[in-house]
């Protein structure tokens, strides 16, 4: 397994269009892996691959909440979450079906240290393919679906901020192109959940 380098806005590469992935091989399965590594080490809870460099519609996404003890705690997730096998590998995700609306503090690995409101569908249904390459449904609500809208944005080249006014949008463009990002904070305390 590796751990893979992580592109950040401005970078023009998070930009482009994502395409199906044809075949579920050996060589994909890995790359899972190594994504799925990637996020967990940058405390993400999902990753899409246009993410680290690939053009490929592949997403991995593990919105588990863990307790002091490091164990898993599902209590702050609804029924249908909890449902959900997690981590979750979606290979080729497409909606089918949305419902609602719903808005969260969203953060992204590609856009460090940023957190704003973001509306999205409350519930969504997602065909897509598994990490065996078998076709399947997800059907949820909650921060999954959430997570699940964000990362297909990434497949598209859309940023969470992109999806904020045009005034705040504008701003935090502008900030992050003058300034950069701000140094990772050495403990732990930034708690926040990141895409
Ligand atoms: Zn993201």
């Amino acid at each position: 397994m590796a751990l893979l380098e992580i592109l950040k806005f401005p970078d023009p590469r998070l930009r482009k269009l994502s395409q199906p992935v044809e075949t579920v091989n050996d060589e994909i399965k890995s790359y899972l892996q190594d994504m799925l590594e990637t996020m967990y080490s940058f405390n993400g809870i999902g990753l899409a691959a246009p993410q680290v460099n690939r053009l490929d519609r592949i997403v991995v996404i593990d919105t588990r909440a863990k307790d002091k003890e490091d164990r898993y705690d599902l209590s702050n997730m609804t029924e249908l979450e909890q449902k959900v096998t997690q981590p979750l590998f979606l290979i080729n995700p497409v909606i089918v079906h949305k419902e609602g609306k719903t808005t969260y503090d969203e953060g992204c690995l590609s856009v460090p240290s940023y957190y704003e409101t973001v509306e999205r569908f409350e519930y969504i249904e997602v065909e897509a393919l598994n990490e065996k390459g078998e076709s399947f449904t997800v059907k949820t609500d909650g921060l999954l679906s959430i997570c699940i809208q964000h990362e297909i944005d990434h497949l598209d080249g859309k940023l969470f901020i992109d999806r904020l006014s045009v005034i705040k949008s504008g701003k935090i463009k502008k900030q992050i192109k003058k300034h950069g990002y701000p140094e990772p904070k050495k403990n732990n305390e930034d708690a926040g959940e990141t895409e």
